[in-house]
């Protein structure tokens, strides 16, 4: 890339002057920043166009989601580069700190949480393993709203991330695609065939805006996150109607357009259910496989689609993106004049589905009224493929009526998306091994009875260079000089680490790792909220989004729980702890907003305590994002993976908290299981209900609260704490919370799971006095982190289900 520090300033500095024709004395940090950025896009934009003919091609892989959030790239990309070291200095002798500059980056808030990090780990290990994959979603104007505590509530602001311009991206309008939306369908008989036309429709030009994707040590293979912005038509307004005077129209519309691309729906696990949403589905599929159809067509000379699905992959990230199947269908039939078998053939081999969920309520569906209206022509053909799945379903299971019900697309008014999903895509996979099984036995049983071969597991990743290499240097340092540097591009190399077992050094070394990156930590958080945090102190952390079935009500009665036994006995706290929440509550849901309110009223009655505020504290880290991820893990002595066994499909905060060496204290859940099944039950801190039991549970019945609180005295006085005056002056406040446990049955076993729970702290709690013990501990769990690169879950997509070739890592033969 540089070939040395002075190659690389003479090019930063000549990137600079060029910008706006500033001098480096005029200018901002801003323009500092994207000099440097422009900079490595204009070399990257050159490895592309030096290389594009000695690739061969490849399968190209598509994943479309919603949701993409990337991070910030920059510190990343010279990290992929290794040239960090090279920029810091050659910056510093133009006296620009480059810390500062990385400080300029907007963070692009461009999904919820899981899902949408999932879908950025994916990007960069395809980047990483030469595999042609592109990412595909909306430039969402507002990401997920920037988190406030303003006394102890959620206050959202609006993320306004482009307010500067967002120097990673081009625009490309000379690749825009036309997206139909309303209208009505007119039938033709033409040469005995029918043929739908498509009249009186609403366009939307969807523009889509490029970021490059580029992954460590492998320039060759710089990816493409294609993100669409919906625009008029007709130019900056319409005109016509300008001109006619009617003002409002003209100006209406150019917003109800542009309303497509505004904003992302801030709920997470739970459906949004609005017309722009669908919206927003269609648009970015149509926009999508528009723009992959015409460059197929541009490469393969016949410009024919019948090699499509061998040449091309289309993976949906959840339920979403779905809308894919019945598009793909109409772009080869209406417009490709395909008969319906050849089209369905080539629509099913190209896509493949991940789901996320079993929880009933983020099982999307939309009303049969509404899509109808708005894409009429493709709830003709939704409706047309679930006839024949009927028909056909009708022919096998003949007596089955509880089948075909469960499997119908259409049903009760409804258009059922993951129905869809799974009779259209040739593979449906769900995250971690557990969650598999449960959708093959429950979710979708009858599904897995007709298609069987389609169901597979792949277990969640995380992208290892991001959540170890670059964000905790330390560490990374500390094992590469333990076992050398292959571990960047083969995590399984991290189990090398086993040999410094009983390396006392080594462990210790690994300790004040862990204590750096606790400083570091505490130095944020009191810049950022004015909060000091103890370093010495025993970090117990829970940052991801607030729901009730991920339980943070449960880790606040824990924490409750152990003020009052510190009242009753100041000698049962061993040592001091932090508690560490982070999270957002999306902005509707009430229950989600009280559990933070009564982390801050505890946080708040236990601070101006002097019997015990020696010893505990909690701190609730303003606006969760990436780039705070990046900080938190690796500062965590103890992960908080604690949601109702089942709920949770695979979790990824689990697998960064363990790489960076936290224990966890966990349920059976997600991919839980699997880092158990890892590390051993010495090493992981396994409590509470397993999946089988509340599944039992949920189909027989038989929990009640009362029998918890009635049995255990512990309980029953932190659940009464939430509705006396334990809080001061909160009234009412908490009673939504206890009523979610005593009145309505306690649906995600909190107090079930209390004493377990405890136990298994007050363990940890011990095992914390002997940090030999405990690092050990920490050891094996980073030496075993290594299944959980999204490297190892990219190349089982490859091999099972994209059928795509990548690159294997030479290593050197030892
Ligand atoms: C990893 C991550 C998540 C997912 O965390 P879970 O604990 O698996 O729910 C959510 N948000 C951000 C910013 C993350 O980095």
């Amino acid at each position: 890339m540089f070939s040395d520090k002075d190659s690389f300033k003479q090019a930063y500095l000549t990137k600079l002057i060029e910008g706006d024709g500033i001098t480096p004395e005029d200018a901002s940090l801003w323009d500092k920043f994207s000099a440097l950025v422009i900079l490595l896009k204009d070399q990257m934009s050159q490895y592309r166009a030096n290389n594009r003919n000695s690739m061969s091609p490849g399968k190209q892989v598509y994943y479309f989601s919603m949701e993409f959030l990337i991070g910030k790239l920059l510190h990343n990309y010279l990290v992929n580069f290794q040239i960090e070291d090279l920029v810091r200095e050659g910056l510093s002798e133009l006296n620009i700190n480059l810390d500062d500059l990385l400080e300029q980056e907007a963070d692009p808030g461009l999904g919820n949480g899981g899902l949408g990090r999932l879908a950025a780990c994916f990007l960069d290990s395809m980047a990483f393993l030469g595999i042609e994959g592109h990412g595909n979603g909306i430039r969402y104007e507002y990401g997920l709203f920037e988190q406030k505590i303003v006394g102890g509530n959620q206050v959202e602001v609006a993320d306004s991330w482009l307010k500067n311009g967002y120097p990673w991206e081009m625009r490309k309008p000379n690749k825009a695609i036309i997206v139909k939306f309303k209208g009505n369908i007119r039938t033709a008989q033409t040469n005995g065939r029918i043929t739908f036309y498509h009249e009186n429709y609403e366009s939307v030009l969807a523009v889509p805006y490029d970021v490059p994707i580029v992954s460590y040590n492998n320039p060759l293979y710089i990816n493409n996150l294609r993100l669409w912005r919906a625009e008029t038509t007709c130019g900056e307004l319409d005109l016509a109607c300008f001109n006619r005077g009617e003002f409002n129209r003209a100006t209406s519309y150019k917003s109800e357009v542009e309303s497509i691309s505004y904003i992302l729906y801030p709920d997470d696990s739970s459906r949004a259910g609005r017309e722009l949403r669908l919206k927003q589905e269609y648009f970015s599929v149509a926009a999508g496989l528009g723009s992959i159809v015409r460059s197929y067509k541009k490469k393969n000379e016949l410009g024919s689609l019948h090699d499509f699905s061998r040449r091309v992959s289309v993976h949906i990230n959840d339920t979403h993106p779905v809308l894919c199947i019945p598009e793909l269908m109409r772009i080869l039939i209406d417009e490709e004049g395909m008969g319906w078998d050849e089209a369905w053939n080539i629509t099913v081999n190209t896509l493949s589905f991940t789901n996320h969920t079993i929880m009933p309520e983020a099982m999307e569906k939309w009303s049969i009224d509404l899509v109808k209206s708005l894409l009429p022509r493709i709830y003709l053909i939704i409706e047309e493929i679930d006839r024949r799945f009927k028909e056909d379903l009708t022919r096998r299971f003949l007596d089955d009526e509880e089948v075909i019900r469960n499997t119908q697309i259409l049903k009760d008014g409804y258009v059922w998306m993951a129905n869809l999903a799974i009779i259209g895509s040739s593979s449906v996979n769900g995250v971690a091994k557990l969650h598999t099984e449960i959708l093959k036995k429950e979710v979708f049983k009858d599904f897995y009875r007709i298609f069987g071969y389609k169901f597979n597991n792949k277990t969640n990743g995380i992208n290892h260079r991001r959540f170890l290499l670059a964000a905790n240097p330390k560490l990374s340092n500390l094992i590469t000089e333990g076992i050398g540097p292959i571990w960047k591009e083969d995590a399984g190399e991290l189990k090398k680490l086993h040999v410094f077992k009983d390396d006392s050094s080594f462990l210790e070394q690994l300790a004040i790792v862990k204590y750096e990156n606790k400083c570091r930590l505490a130095e944020k958080v009191k810049a950022k909220q004015g909060i000091i945090l103890d370093p010495l102190s025993i970090f117990d952390v829970q940052v991801k989004r607030i729901h009730a079935y991920k339980r943070q009500l449960l880790n606040v009665l824990k924490i409750m729980h152990l003020y009052n036994q510190a009242l009753k006995d100041p000698g049962s706290l061993t040592g001091s702890q932090t508690f560490i929440f982070g999270g957002k509550a999306a902005p509707g849901y009430h229950y989600a907003k009280t559990v933070i309110k009564l982390i801050h009223a505890l946080s708040q009655k236990i601070e101006h305590d002097p019997q015990v505020n020696q010893k505990l504290k909690v701190v609730f880290i303003e606006n969760f994002n990436v780039t705070q991820a990046e900080f938190i893990y690796p500062a965590a002595n103890i992960s908080e993976q604690i949601s109702t066994a089942s709920k949770e499909a695979s979790g990824t905060g689990n697998m960064k908290f363990m790489m960076n060496g936290a224990l966890t204290l966990g349920t059976l859940d997600g991919a839980n299981v699997e880092i158990n099944d890892a590390v051993g039950d010495d090493n992981s801190f396994i409590f509470g209900l397993t999946a089988e039991q509340v599944l039992n549970f949920n189909r027989h019945g038989g929990y009640t609260p009362w029998d918890e609180y009635h049995a255990n005295s512990d309980v029953q006085k932190c659940v009464d704490q939430l509705s006396s005056e334990f809080f001061d002056n909160m009234g009412e406040e908490f009673r939504v919370l206890y009523d979610s446990l005593m009145i309505y049955n306690d649906e995600f076993f909190v107090l079930k799971d209390f004493c377990p729970y405890i136990q298994m702290y007050e363990k940890l709690q011990k095992l914390y006095l002997n940090q030999e013990k405990w690092n050990r501990i920490s050891l094996v769990n980073i030496a075993e982190s290594g299944i959980f690169s999204s490297d190892r879950t990219i190349r089982e997509y490859a091999d099972r289900i994209w059928k795509s070739k990548y690159r294997t890592i030479n290593k050197p033969t030892s």
